[in-house]
C-alpha cells in the first residue's frame, strides 16, 4: 500500500499530478476540495458552511474537515488496497496530526509528502487562466491573492513537520509537465 499526500500552493499543480498518480500506481485520489466543491453543487449544510469560507480564500476550520475526511477515508476504503492519494489535506498542522491518527486507526502510515515548488507569479498566472472556464468562485485575482497568503501563513509550515518526519521531498513544478510527472513518480518509487 502506497499512501502520498501532494502538497503544494493553490494552482501548483496537486489535481493534474493526483491524476497521472491515481493511474499509474492505481491510487483512490482524495480531494478535499472536489469533496467540499460536490457539496457545495449538492446544496447540502456542508457545502453552505464550505461556500462561505472557499469564496473568501479562507480554509475550512480544522475540526469540520478532519470529521468529513475520515468520512471520505472510510467510504473509499473497499477500492483502495493500493492505497491513497491526499490532495489538498492536510492544509494545516492540526490536520497534519490528525491525518497521522485517522491513518494509524486504520493500520496505514504516510509513505511520502511531495511538495510541488512553483514561483508565486507561476500560481496566479495558472488560476487566472484555470478561472475563466473552471468558473470556481474563489478563482479570481483578489481570492487568488488571498488564498496564496493564507498557503504561507498556516499550510506552508508543514514542509517543516514534514521534513522532521523524512518525509518530505520537493519537486520542481513548473516548466515540461513531463518532466514533473517524472519526478513525482521518482520520489514515490523512491519511498516504496
Ligand atoms: P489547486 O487544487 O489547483 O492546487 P487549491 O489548492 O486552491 O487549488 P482546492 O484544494 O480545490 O484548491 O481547495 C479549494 C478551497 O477549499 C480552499 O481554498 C479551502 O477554502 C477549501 N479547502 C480544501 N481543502 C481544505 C482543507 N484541507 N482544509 C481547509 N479548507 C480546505
Ligand atoms: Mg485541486
Amino acid at each position: 500500500m502506497i499512501n502520498v499526500v501532494i502538497f503544494g500552493a493553490p494552482g501548483s499543480g496537486k489535481g493534474t499530478q493526483s491524476n497521472f498518480m491515481k493511474e499509474h500506481y492505481k491510487l483512490v485520489h482524495i480531494s478535499t476540495g472536489d469533496v467540499l466543491r460536490d457539496h457545495i453543487a449538492r446544496k447540502t449544510e456542508l457545502g453552505e458552511v464550505a461556500k462561505s469560507f472557499i469564496d473568501k480564500g479562507q480554509l475550512i476550520p480544522d475540526e469540520l474537515m478532519i470529521s468529513i475526511l475520515g468520512d471520505v477515508i472510510d467510504s473509499h476504503k473497499d477500492k483502495a488496497q493500493n492505497g491513497f492519494i491526499f490532495d489538498g489535506f492536510p492544509r494545516t498542522i492540526a490536520q497534519a496530526q490528525a491525518l497521522e491518527g485517522l491513518l494509524a486507526d486504520r493500520d496505514m502510515k504516510l509513505n511520502c509528502v511531495v511538495g510541488l515548488d512553483v514561483p508565486d507569479e507561476v500560481l496566479i498566472e495558472r488560476l487566472v487562466n484555470r478561472g475563466k472556464e473552471s468558473g470556481r468562485s474563489d478563482d479570481n485575482l483578489e481570492t487568488i491573492k488571498d488564498r496564496i497568503a493564507v498557503y504561507y501563513k498556516v499550510t506552508s509550515p508543514l514542509k517543516d513537520y514534514y521534513c522532521e518526519r523524512n518525509l518530505f521531498h520537493s519537486v520542481k513544478g513548473w516548466g515540461d509537465i513531463d518532466k514533473i510527472t517524472a519526478s513525482v513518480w521518482a520520489v514515490i518509487d523512491n519511498s516504496l
